[in-house]
């Protein structure tokens, strides 16, 4: 049972596992019986590094991720991999192909274009409400890499499988909001990126899983060391996110002890089923924004008969103790951002809460 006053359904920064917090508390004064806290640590001293191995050797564990892939802990969000997956890879004179799914991958495609060229192998209309299917999706000639986002924050949607894509190519992939959600093929990317603020931990690290080959074949432009990926070091070129790969690292070891990815994906469903539910009984009043077999686990997004009523769909939640359910502005209505740690009572506690103002205002 949760020990907190609140359920946060909030999309990112999210809900961290009580455990996490119980031990980062802890950590905070004193690093694994050092006597100095996590955060006054020298990245370069054996008890951060002691840390850093474990948090690297977890994410491995966590998603089978094979040798020939690097694990790179970065700053700068996911916002920055836009930019430095096509700095590093896409050529001037070359295409990478962008599946635009949401506001998101947008953005990635835009800040791609001042690379390279940009293909959109698909585009939704907004507000984005589905994933492609197969047949719809039209890649260029050879694109370098095609990028995906597997699930779109804002709107709702997630990816059920990854794309085919054509030979010569690759996939990157910005996982920001369902990363290590469910069991994940690591083998069919060869970049997988994610801001850590909603399952891995604080914002300001980020985590980026890159195919050695790639790596090795080296960036396509002259760029600061900063926006390399090919930079002596890695991670540690310069001072990390020493309290946010701890808190990864806590997190990845939670993981690990329930049971894994397996069970992740199990309970997200099942979380998500409860919610999806609720809402398809009450289907007179309210409307899940996300289209059938595109639905996120991850983030459910629905919206209520008008906008008064909406307003005081939150403002009442909120005074329940649901915080956190006012939809992004581009969808409107609610959101439900339901991320590995977000308990089950919660999401029991939502589907009572609907039932009954639908009732009441009905
Ligand atoms: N991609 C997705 C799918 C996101 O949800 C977000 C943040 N909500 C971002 C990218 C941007 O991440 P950051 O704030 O870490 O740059």
């Amino acid at each position: 049972m949760s020990e907190r006053p609140v359920f946060n359904f909030s999309a990112g920064p999210a809900v961290l596992p009580e455990e996490v917090l119980r031990e980062t508390q802890e950590a905070l004064w004193d690093l694994a019986g050092t006597g100095i806290g996590v955060m006054e640590h020298s990245h370069r001293g054996a008890a951060f590094d002691a840390v850093y191995q474990q948090t690297l050797a977890d994410c491995r564990a966590v998603a089978g991720i094979p040798d020939d892939y690097e694990i790179l802990l970065l700053q700068g969000g996911a916002s920055s991999q836009f930019f430095m997956l096509p700095a590093n890879f896409l050529a001037d004179d070359a295409t990478a192909d962008y599946l635009v799914t949401g506001a998101w991958a947008e953005k990635a495609a835009g800040e791609a274009a001042h690379y390279g060229r940009v293909h959109e192998a698909w585009r939704g209309e907004k507000p984005y409400t589905r994933i492609p299917r197969p047949h719809e999706i039209a890649y260029s000639e050879a694109p370098t890499y095609v990028h995906m986002t597997s699930n779109n924050t804002i709107f709702g949607t997630q990816w059920n499988a990854e794309p085919e894509i054509p030979d010569g190519s690759w996939l990157a992939c910005d996982a920001s909001s369902d990363i290590f959600s469910r069991p994940i093929d690591v083998g069919r990317y060869g970049m997988i990126y994610a801001g850590a603020q909603k399952n891995l931990g604080p914002a300001g690290v980020t985590l980026v899983i890159l195919r050695r080959d790639l790596l090795e074949r080296g960036r396509v432009r002259e760029l600061p060391t900063m926006q390399r990926y090919d930079r002596k070091n890695g991670s540690m070129h310069n001072t990390p996110t020493t309290f946010g790969i701890y808190v990864m690292g806590r997190v990845l070891a939670w993981i690990l002890r329930s049971g894994g990815l397996e069970e992740m994906g199990r309970r997200n469903r099942e979380k998500a089923s409860l919610i999806y539910d609720a809402l398809e009984a009450h289907a007179g009043f309210y409307r899940c924004t996300a289209g059938e077999g595109s639905r996120s686990a991850m983030n459910v997004t629905f919206r209520g008969p008008d906008e008064e009523t909406e307003k005081r769909f939150v403002a009442e939640a909120e005074a329940a103790g649901l915080c956190g359910l006012k939809g992004h502005r581009d969808v409107g209505g609610m959101r439900a951002s339901i991320y590995n740690a977000f308990p089950r009572e919660g999401c029991d506690a939502l589907v009572r809460f609907l039932a009954d103002f639908a009732k009441r205002n009905g």
